[in-house]
């Protein structure tokens, strides 16, 4: 496994499984420990999920102690609306069965989210939560946290992959020490026959998906690649006994389009 340390010394794990559209009683149970299994540390949900419940169950049927997982959940954009965050939290917490959070983001930038994130922070600095971050933010999102004399995010979880690669917001969180992590890093599973990545992929004699996650690790990305399959939990983690040259980044590079898969956080009325 490979780790990333946020700048307050956290340490992340940058391959986290994902469960967005992973069902609470019939698939989150199931696919949890075989992640654990697998070796997967780093779990990221949501209350919006409506699966916290089920990953509490397969995280306490793997048997791996709540101390050696990294946990992440986020703050759903009614709750920031309403001025809910500490309450929402709190109802996090008990739907997890747990007492603490690695990580809890706020998960889209909608109205009263500056006030929101003030209430992160007093979550944050009353040692509830290890680390906080944002969710969807632009650069224009950031500084009005920013503007607001408050804490930089520590994190920020965007779209992000080859054909969404958004150099300009990784810049700006570069320079502002916030670590970015990929949400759908794998385009959904929509656009990996592209020969670019069959090519790499045979090359390294790995998949297409894997190469995908590695192009991630090499640009310093935190990736939450998500699936309910058994094989493709484990083939999602088996990326770190290989890396790519320049030659193969430089090819993933020019796969580039710019197109987003989900919403523009501009746009969003959810
Ligand atoms: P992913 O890019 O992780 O793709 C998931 C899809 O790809 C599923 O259909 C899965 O199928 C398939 N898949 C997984 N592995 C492989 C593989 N090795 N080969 C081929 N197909 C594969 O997309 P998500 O949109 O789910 O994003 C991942 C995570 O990011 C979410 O689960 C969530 O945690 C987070 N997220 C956060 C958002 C936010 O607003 N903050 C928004 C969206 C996602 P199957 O399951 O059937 O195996």
């Amino acid at each position: 496994m490979q780790y990333a340390t946020l700048r307050n010394n956290v340490q992340i794990p940058m391959v986290g499984f994902g469960v967005w559209q992973v069902d609470n009683d019939t698939e989150a149970p199931a696919a949890v420990v075989e992640a654990l299994k697998t070796g997967y540390r780093h779990i990221d949900t949501a209350a919006i999920y409506k699966n916290e419940e089920g990953v509490a169950k397969g995280i306490a049927v793997s048997g791996v102690k709540r101390s050696d997982l990294f946990l992440t959940s986020k703050i759903w954009n009614d709750d920031i609306r309403e001025g809910n965050t500490k309450q929402a939290f709190e109802d996090s917490l008990k739907r997890l069965e747990t007492d603490y959070l690695d990580l809890c983001l706020l998960h889209w930038p909608v109205e009263g989210f500056v006030e929101a994130w003030k209430d992160l922070i007093e979550l944050y600095e009353e040692g509830k939560i290890k680390a906080i971050g944002v969710s969807n933010f632009k650069e224009h999102h950031l500084e009005e946290l920013k503007e607001a004399g408050l804490m930089v995010p520590l994190i920020n979880q965007v779209e992000l992959h080859p054909q969404l690669p958004q150099p300009d917001l990784l810049d700006y969180c570069q320079d502002e020490g916030i670590q970015i992590e990929a949400w759908s890093p794998l385009m959904q599973g929509k656009f990996l026959d592209i020969p670019a990545f069959t090519e790499i992929a045979e090359k390294h004699g790995k998949t297409a998906a894997q190469v995908v996650l590695r192009w991630h690790l090499e640009s310093g990305h935190v990736a939450l690649p998500k699936s309910v399959t058994p094989h493709r939990i484990r083939e999602n983690f088996e990326v770190f006994d290989f890396s790519l040259d320049a030659d193969d980044m430089a090819k993933i590079d020019a796969v580039a389009t710019h197109e987003r898969i989900g919403p523009d956080p501009d746009e969003i009325d959810f």
